[in-house]
Parts: C-alpha cells; sequence; structure tokens
C-alpha cells in the first residue's frame, strides 16, 4: 500500500505551486475546484464530473468520497478498511454544505456508503449525527444495503496484528489516508465530506475526527473550507478543521491558517511520531494544505488539470 501511493506520489507530483489554482483578482468566483486529502485523482475526477454537470458542490463532494469509500484497495476508506482491534470495520463520515447544513455517522458498520447515510441524516432527520445501531438501522431504512465490509486481504493483515496485538495508539503516515474534499461550484458555492475507517486497529468504539464537524471537517461558505486528516485525537482537542476556517476569517490565506492550526497542535503535544495534515480552500478558490510529518499529499482538480502536491510540513524530510 505505502509503496504503492509512494509511487503514484511521485510519479505524479510536479513542480507546481497550489498559487497557480489562486483565484486571479479580477474574477468573481473561481473555476469550480475539487481538492481532497492524499492522492486521489480519481476520487477528484468523479467529483469534478458532477461540477461540470451544474451541479451543487455537495453533490459532488458525495460522489467524489464515494470513489474510495467502494475501492477494497483503500485500506482507509469504507470497503477494505482496516478493522478495529476486534476485527469490526466501523466507519465514520460527515458532510457539510454551503448552507452550513451538516450530517455526520460514527460506528457505522456494514453500509459500503457511509457519507451518503450521513447526507440522508442531513437531509432528513432533525439531527447532525447518528451513532453505531442507530444509525445503521437509519441507513437500512433509507434502502441502504448491509454488506461485508471486511476484505480478505484487510483480515488477513488484522490476523498478522493480533500476532503481537501491540495496541499503540501513534498513527504513520501509512495508516491513514482518510479523505476530506473540498469543492466550489459554478455559483462559487462550498461543500465538503469526509470519510474514513478511522485508525487501523483502534479500540472497538473509538471514533475519530473525521465524522465531528469543525474537526475533521468543517465549511463556512462565507469563508472557506477545511478538513484534516492524521491522528484524530490531536485534530479533536484542537477543533482543528474550525481553527482553520476561523483563521481564515481573520485574515490567514489557507496556507497561513494550516500551518498555524498545525503548529498550534505542535505547540501542544508530543508530536514526533505521529501526522496530522489540514488542508483548506478559501472562497476566492486559493488553496492552502500543511502538515506535521512529511509525506502528506493533497490533489487540487481544476480547469480539466488535477495535481498532486505534497504539502510543506513541520518537520523537514
Ligand atoms: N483522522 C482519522 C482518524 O483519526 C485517521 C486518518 O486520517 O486516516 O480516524
Amino acid at each position: 500500500m505505502l509503496n504503492r501511493r509512494r509511487f503514484l506520489t511521485l510519479s505524479s507530483l510536479t513542480a507546481l505551486s497550489p498559487d497557480l489554482f489562486a483565484l486571479s483578482p479580477d474574477r468573481a468566483a473561481p473555476a469550480p475546484l475539487v481538492v481532497s486529502t492524499w492522492n486521489q485523482p480519481k476520487a477528484n475526477a468523479a467529483a469534478e464530473a458532477v461540477l461540470k454537470q451544474g451541479k451543487r458542490a455537495l453533490d459532488a463532494v458525495e460522489a467524489g468520497v464515494r470513489v474510495p469509500e467502494a475501492d477494497p484497495n483503500d485500506t482507509s476508506v469504507g470497503y477494505g478498511g482496516l478493522p478495529d482491534r476486534d476485527g469490526r470495520v466501523t466507519l465514520d463520515a460527515c458532510i457539510m454544505d454551503e448552507k452550513g447544513n451538516a450530517g455526520s455517522v460514527t460506528y457505522l458498520e456494514n453500509i459500503m456508503h457511509p457519507i451518503s447515510v450521513a447526507r440522508a441524516v442531513m437531509e432528513k432527520t432533525p439531527h447532525v449525527m447518528l451513532s453505531g445501531e442507530g444509525a445503521l438501522a437509519f441507513a437500512l431504512s433509507q434502502g441502504f444495503k448491509k454488506e461485508k465490509l471486511l476484505t480478505a486481504s484487510s483480515e488477513k493483515a488484522w490476523r498478522e496484528w493480533l500476532k503481537t496485538a501491540k495496541y499503540e495508539p501513534k498513527v504513520n503516515i501509512e495508516r491513514h489516508d482518510t479523505i476530506g474534499m473540498l469543492a466550489i461550484d459554478s455559483k462559487g458555492d462550498l461543500s465538503g465530506a469526509c470519510t474514513t475507517s478511522g485508525l487501523a486497529y483502534k479500540m472497538n468504539g473509538r471514533v475519530g475526527d473525521s465524522p465531528i464537524i469543525g474537526a475533521g471537517l468543517f465549511v463556512d461558505n462565507e469563508i472557506g473550507g477545511a478538513c484534516a486528516t492524521g491522528l484524530g485525537e490531536l485534530v479533536m482537542r484542537t477543533c482543528g478543521s474550525f481553527l482553520v476556517v476561523e483563521l481564515m476569517r481573520q485574515g490567514r490565506t489557507p496556507q497561513q491558517a494550516c500551518e498555524e492550526a498545525a503548529k498550534r497542535i505542535v505547540g501542544k503535544q508530543e508530536y514526533k511520531d505521529i501526522q496530522v495534515g489540514f488542508l483548506a480552500v478559501n472562497r476566492q478558490g486559493q488553496v492552502g494544505a500543511y502538515s506535521i510529518q512529511p509525506g502528506f499529499n493533497y490533489t487540487v482538480s481544476q480547469n480539466g488539470l488535477t495535481q498532486v502536491l505534497e504539502a510543506k510540513s513541520f518537520l523537514n524530510k
């Protein structure tokens, strides 16, 4: 997995800077834009196809993140996700639209597309978050099908892990590829989505930052949006994505905001062995990304051009 990702990343990295995607000052709204955490050209392409039809950014981010959710080879999201220490694949996801509506599911089992359940929570219930059995019952009531999400290779990896069963709540950069995606549509409106199977071999019942509005994802249509990946506990303790958006509100560029949010974690926590990455976009279409460890990539698509870029990081290679 790591090798494949590194290879793809290195083969697609270019010297282009994210500023290429910035809004030119004389334009009222940026061209439709999709950004996502990690190496996600296929997910971005699915989202872009939706934007091309003139649909909402909300439709685009849902369609985009459904791609890794259904990919058995993506071991951090949806189908094929690595299980918790008890062998259960438990999924977390959230979605937020341009009106500030939000939906979320946590500890959802046996449903391939938690992002679509999160959207249904947002649109069809008076609530923001449903969890566990209640989330599953709601999903089934909405016509989602129950499926086995633990693939043979993820089960094998888990059984291998069981031999030592060393529980280390540290995350290295190989074991988390949560997809957070932000998009701007042709009207200039923003939405975001975030979906994950969470930390591999986590304690049963553990929920990370990814489904928490303000931690794994936050969107304010007047300002911009942000999403996070990495060790969720650190992102939750700092309300990471909300912080990034608030920093943009105070005048930071997306890049400056991501840097400041990451450095706030560094200032408070032991960060030597952990990774946290932030990705943000503002209403003007400027993109920023920053991580604690090197190796955090993100994918930017606009005007038919898709780039996988490596974020600047606090620690150097
Ligand atoms: N943020 C996720 C979590 O803590 C992990 C990841 O980014 O893959 O569940």
